[in-house]
């Protein structure tokens, strides 16, 4: 994995194209104006690049113009079909094509090869960012790559202007992987999150006094992350196994019984708990969480 918060600065700010100035597309234009590269947009819907145009961007009239207009050509969209439609007639020989539109990792290697058959070196990105983090070097933002190392290499200045960059690999599909593992582990933080501020809800208990408390516990649990990567690692799901899932198993109960009591839906609790159920049944109350993992790929491919 190659880190790039802070590489050099080119001489002379490299020619940028940008497809997409929706949100996202707006924020990352902003930046490289900002910056002073030279920067040509497209969009579908033309007024949206008004804005973009009084800062200094230059409007291609469409999609093919604005390939034409820059080696280095970004691509933000809505989604996969949007890139497909965008670039149906363009031109993409001897380009450089980032594509940082949200997409799945099937999506990331089809496109790598629809763009390579069309003579372009293909580079696929996803965003860890929102908007108003783009261009702030103190707010975390940052963007996974993978596919073309050489483009990666060759653009990472540029690349590191809107946001940090991290390469993930050469498989076109890593970083949709990467991006999509990412936000899913932060959908299901959110569940609980949701279901802890439900439970208190109804009570005498402030959400902003009840916050630092959530906060500090789920910063304190965190580094069970490496302790499941290395269990995973090492294959041995039980060494030095501090809090066993037979005991958990035990404790859920409450969890229930609570929630219950409180009122709330327990229906963003349970598949977990009962994912726990099922490998304790399974004769493994000796391990931790990691066993649950070998369940769900399991789950998915019975
Ligand atoms: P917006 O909805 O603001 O913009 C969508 C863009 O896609 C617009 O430029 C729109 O053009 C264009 N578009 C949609 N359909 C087509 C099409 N068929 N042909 C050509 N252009 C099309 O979305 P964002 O800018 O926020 O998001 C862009 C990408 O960035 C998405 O893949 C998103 O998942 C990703 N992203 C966004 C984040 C965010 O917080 N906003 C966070 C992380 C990633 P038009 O103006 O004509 O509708």
């Amino acid at each position: 994995m190659t880190d790039n918060t802070a590489p050099a600065a080119p001489a002379s700010p490299t020619p940028v194209t940008l497809l997409g100035t929706g949100a996202m597309g707006t924020a990352l234009a902003r930046a490289w104006l900002a910056a002073g590269h030279p920067l040509t947009v497209w969009n579908r819907t033309p007024a949206r690049t008004a804005p973009l145009a009084a800062e200094g961007a230059a409007v291609a009239a469409g999609a093919g113009d604005a390939v034409a207009a820059s080696r280095l050509v970004v691509v933000c969209l809505l989604d996969d079909a949007s890139v497909g439609e965008a670039l149906d007639g363009a031109d993409l020989s001897g380009r450089d094509l980032v594509n940082l539109t949200t997409g799945t990792p099937g999506q990331g290697r089809a496109r790598a090869a629809w763009a390579t058959s069309r003579g372009a070196r293909y580079l696929d990105g996803g965003i860890l960012a929102v908007p108003p983090m783009i261009g702030d070097a103190e707010s975390g933002a940052h963007v996974l790559y993978s596919g073309s190392r050489a483009v990666f290499e060759e653009h990472r200045a540029t690349l590191a202007v809107p946001a940090g960059t991290r390469y993930v690999g050469e498989d076109p599909g890593f970083a949709a992987l990467h991006d999509v593992a990412l936000l899913s582990a932060m959908y299901g933080m959110f569940a609980g999150v949701a279901h802890a501020f439900a439970l208190i809800r109804r009570e005498d208990v402030a959400p902003k006094d009840f916050a630092p408390l959530l906060v500090s516990w789920l910063s304190a649990m965190s580094p069970t992350v490496h302790e499941t990567a290395e269990r995973l690692e090492s294959g041995d799901y039980t060494e030095g196994v501090v809090s066993h899932l037979a005991m958990q198993v035990a404790g859920t109960t409450t969890l229930l019984r609570t929630a219950e009591e409180q009122g709330v839906s327990a229906k963003l609790l349970t598949p977990y708990l009962d994912l726990m159920a099922r490998r304790v049944a399974d004769g493994h109350g000796d391990e931790d969480g990691a066993g649950l993992i070998d369940l769900l790929v399991r789950a998915a491919r019975a």
